[in-house]
């Protein structure tokens, strides 16, 4: 049998630093899932039955990690996605998403109102979070169409609130469009307490610089992703997670260049 074993499944899943920050916290079986979308359902069924005991799920399968799963937990299903699968001996397929809460774990607090910025499954997990925890929020999306629905106040431009966070992927590729992408400029970072983003790429993001250079509290896309990872690790193994080596692990220079 061995140990149980893990993986991040996505389509490319390349770039993931999942297994780095997953193996540093004592899950020395948890792999890359390069998966493409018309193979990711006969794979996840049989995933139980090769000894993986858990999944990650990021792009573009956390919709359908929720489809194929047997079980799926209320905030999975108000999101309609699913980062997080656990797999049983009975082969039941349980999708869970901690995104939302990660995001939650993040901010250490339960804001009193929060832009979001973007429209995508990212945002949809945040707005839900934010309102399940109580804050009024806002979204704004570039394509304005996409954020109705989504449980929050659909806004045109930037606008007051507790916290900002990017969901978009902005700030990704390019750090040149950020505050033209984006609606507003970096001067009016500084009327937000706490600027969380998303997007994580070697050398920080200019999001998260020029917030820190105004004095916001910042929350950077590496620490989104730790929070999450800790999440689905405690859920697997009924353990607290080893927050620190996580954040070691996920910080450590990697030999090849990366963007994301
Ligand atoms: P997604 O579903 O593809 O959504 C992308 C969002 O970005 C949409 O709202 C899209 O707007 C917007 N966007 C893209 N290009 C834009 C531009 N040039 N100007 C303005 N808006 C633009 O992606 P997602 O899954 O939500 O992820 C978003 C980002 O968060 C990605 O960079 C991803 O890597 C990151 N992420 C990080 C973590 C973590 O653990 N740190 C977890 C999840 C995601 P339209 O609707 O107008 O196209």
């Amino acid at each position: 049998m061995g140990a149980p074993r893990y993986g991040v499944l996505g389509w490319p899943v390349g770039h993931s630093r999942s297994p780095a920050m997953m193996q540093a916290a004592g899950l020395e079986r948890y792999q890359r899932l390069p998966v493409a979308p018309e193979a990711f359902e006969d794979t996840v069924r049989a995933l139980g039955a090769a000894g993986f005991r858990g999944a990650n799920v990021t792009i573009p399968h956390k919709e359908a990690a929720l489809a194929v799963a047997t079980t799926a937990s209320d905030a999975a299903r108000a999101i309609g996605a699913a980062n997080t699968l656990s797999f049983g001996a009975d082969g039941s397929i349980a999708a869970e998403n901690t995104d939302a809460p990660g995001l939650l774990a993040a901010l250490g607090r339960a804001p009193a109102s929060a832009l979001v910025l973007g429209a995508g499954g990212s945002a949809r997990a945040a707005i839900w979070a934010l309102s399940q925890a109580g804050a009024d929020v806002a979204v704004w999306n570039r394509t304005p169409e996409r954020a109705r629905g989504l449980g929050a106040r659909v806004v045109t431009g930037a606008v007051a609130a507790e916290v900002l966070v990017n969901c978009t992927s902005v700030g990704l590729d390019d750090s040149s469009t950020v505050f033209k992408d984006l609606p507003l400029h970096a001067d009016a970072l500084a009327e937000y307490e706490t600027v969380v983003d998303l997007v994580y790429r070697a050398g920080g993001t200019v999001l998260i610089r020029e917030a820190e250079l105004r004095g916001c509290d910042v929350v950077d896309g590496l620490e989104i992703l730790v929070r999450q990872g800790a999440l689905s690790f405690s859920l697997w193994t009924g353990k607290p997670a080893p927050l620190q080596t996580m954040r070691a692990a996920v910080r450590r220079p990697r030999p090849e260049a990366d963007v994301a």
